[in-house]
């Protein structure tokens, strides 16, 4: 009975035929009164989780969510399929609240979207005991884990709801959360024996490579050469990198922007706004830009600088893609990369057992960064879900690395390590081995130990690349507190003085290895490109008037189908994805129209 209101919901209300990976097992839960703990990616589908059984049950569902934007985005597409969503939040005044209040009353089932701060008021607690409060659902539960990403205080005092509002089920979300913070988050807000549903956290769909951070601007502009017309972010650590690669860009001719927190608020709501209605296809951004964008058709996100940890990582390139649809990440990284995060650790006020813990992680997003087998499972291992078969869409599967035999490779690094006792930086080994006739190579006298010139035969990307990988796999250290110098372990004796061998991943360019990208997902590929042209066109007129942005009427997956089954029909069109009872008979005609149009020319 429940299993058959919730698909009819689901067809009616969002016009998607089936359910996702624990979409329904969520649902269910909450309907039959758990508590419940949803561990899913992003653009896995979690905001569903709750919209369904707040439209099955009576009253009035809470959301709490940690930023405007976020709520905004999702009342508004909300809204667009018939729902009665609303937001309380600093921007909206007591005229609109109190509207809002008059609304709720007469409303079946409605949705409510709050920050903690403003739900916690006793004045809102107070209003909500007159109410029927069906469900709770707080969004990004891992803000409430000093262990989590993002933690924020107001999110710990959540707590207060489980004994205010004892009986009311209550549903934490989060896409970040490795196993110590999923249980915090179950302690902190007091759920009582929660479901716990944790749902793969591969992303099939999204492309994954990474590059050595040399020659970024060239690297990036081939990346966004296929990408045209389509909107990507580039995340860079500094606010002087996201300017400078933004005017980088310019010159080049290509559309790009930057946001940064040193920006005034109206600067940054007008990039903000114009990347959300596709008027901006570029921004160049710190992480300040990210989490309160639902966008779902980013195609592309580069991370300039190296992230501090896979979590932060993971959840960026999660930005992409959204929509289901192919969508492609680059990272580049660089040493200096490392010891600028490095001295942000070392530099915080935070206790010594949590810098250890960060430096951990810092270490763990440098291996990934250079690793040379598949990135994904190294992703999935992290988060705790152990598997070894190859994802197929990462850049070490779409083209495995060659193997081979390192140990002269090997021997010649180790040996200038030793000869200019343990004093060499990455960038000074490569110059000594490759014979460089830099002022400094001289002023040490490295250029008459042994081996200065002896790896000629390598190009300077060769040997970083080999170099970095001889220190993931523990024979070459890099000293991080002292100028980050290069020293032998003991590991490196057996291959420099002994007989011992290794092998190594021969370095290919990532021009080369990209071009046999496999389809990571199906997707609809034959369809008239002129009618998708004049659909979009549809889409853009209806979303300006209405003052939302096009993916908000409907994603590209949904304009692709249109233009490939060329609905004739209402009853044809219903079957189209996304396609619900409100967008139906709000939206049908009008795509209708111009599909029989375009057939009678
Ligand atoms: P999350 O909050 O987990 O990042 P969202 O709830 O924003 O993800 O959903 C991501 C996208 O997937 C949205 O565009 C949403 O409408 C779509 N979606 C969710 N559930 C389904 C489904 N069952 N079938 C098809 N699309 C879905
Ligand atoms: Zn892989």
């Amino acid at each position: 009975m429940i299993k058959n209101a919730i698909h009819q919901i689901l067809k009616d209300k969002f016009g998607y035929d089936r359910f996702r990976p624990l979409q329904e097992e969520a649902i269910t839960a909450v309907l039959e009164g758990h508590d419940t703990l949803l561990v899913l990616p992003t653009g896995g589908g979690k905001s569903i989780c709750f919209q369904v059984p707040a439209l099955v049950k009576e009253g009035i569902s809470i959301v709490v969510s940690p930023l405007i934007a976020l709520m905004d985005d999702q009342v508004i597409s909300l809204r667009e399929n018939g729902i009665n969503a609303y937001a309380i939040h600093s921007n909206v005044s007591s005229h609109e609240q109190n509207l809002i209040y008059s609304k709720i009353s007469s409303d079946s089932a409605s949705i409510l979207y709050m920050a903690p701060e403003r739900l916690l008021t006793e004045n809102m607690l107070r209003y909500l005991d007159t109410m029927n409060v069906s469900l709770i659902a707080i969004d990004e539960a891992h803000c409430v884990s000093v262990w989590g990403n993002d933690f924020r205080p107001e999110y710990e005092k959540l707590r207060i709801l489980k004994e205010r509002f004892p009986k009311v089920p209550t549903i934490a979300l989060t896409a970040t959360a490795d196993s110590a913070t999923q249980k915090d988050i179950i302690e902190k807000l007091a759920l009582t024996e929660p479901k716990h549903l944790l749902g793969s956290f591969e992303r099939k769909n999204i492309t994954i490579s990474a590059l050595p951070g040399t020659d970024r601007i060239k690297e990036i502009r081939k990346f966004i050469y296929n990408y045209k017309d389509e909107a990507g972010i580039i995340y860079c650590l500094s606010r002087k990198a996201c300017e400078s690669v933004a005017d980088s860009l310019q010159s080049f001719g290509l559309e790009a922007a930057y946001y940064h927190a040193g920006m005034s608020g109206d600067e940054r709501k007008f990039v903000h706004n114009n990347f959300l209605y596709d008027k901006i296809k570029i921004v160049c951004a710190t992480i300040a830009f990210g989490m309160g964008i639902d966008k779902s058709n980013i195609r592309w996100v580069i991370h300039y600088n190296m992230p501090k940890n896979l979590e932060g990582y993971y959840q960026e390139i999660g930005r992409s893609g959204r929509d289901g649809e192919p969508a492609e990440s680059l990272l580049f990284s660089s040493y200096a990369d490392v010891v600028k995060l490095r001295s942000f650790i070392d530099g915080s006020e935070a206790s010594e057992q949590f810098k250890i813990v960060q430096s951990q992680k810092l270490n763990r997003m440098w291996e990934f960064a250079n690793a040379s087998n598949c990135r994904t499972n190294m992703i999935l291992n992290y988060f705790g879900e152990f598997r070894s078969e190859a994802c197929g869409h990462c850049d070490n599967c779409l083209n495995p690395a060659e193997m081979i035999d390192g140990k002269v490779i090997a021997q010649k690094a180790m040996s200038a390590i030793y000869r200019s006792q343990e004093r060499l930086t990455v960038r000074n080994l490569i110059d000594v081995l490759r014979g460089s006739d830099r002022s400094e190579i001289k002023k040490w006298g490295w250029d008459r130990i042994k081996t200065f010139g002896a790896g000629k035969d390598l190009s300077p990307e060769d040997w970083r690349a080999y170099i970095t990988q001889l220190v993931n796999m523990g024979y070459i250290e890099i000293d991080y507190l002292n100028y980050s110098k290069l020293k032998l372990t003991k590991l490196s004796k057996g291959v420099l003085f002994g007989d011992e061998g290794l092998s190594l991943a021969k370095f290919i360019w990532q021009e080369k290895k990209r071009t046999n990208k496999k389809e990571p997902v199906q997707k609809i590929t034959e369809y008239d490109i002129y009618l998708f042209r004049e659909l979009k066109k549809v889409r853009a007129e209806i979303a300006s008037s209405r003052g939302v942005p096009a993916y908000i009427i409907f994603g590209d997956a949904s304009l692709r189908e249109m233009a490939h089954y060329k609905p004739k029909s209402l009853v044809e069109f219903s079957n189209i994805k996304g396609v619900g009872e409100y967008k139906l008979t709000e939206f049908g005609s009008y795509f209708v129209d111009k599909i029989k149009e375009d057939e009678n020319q």
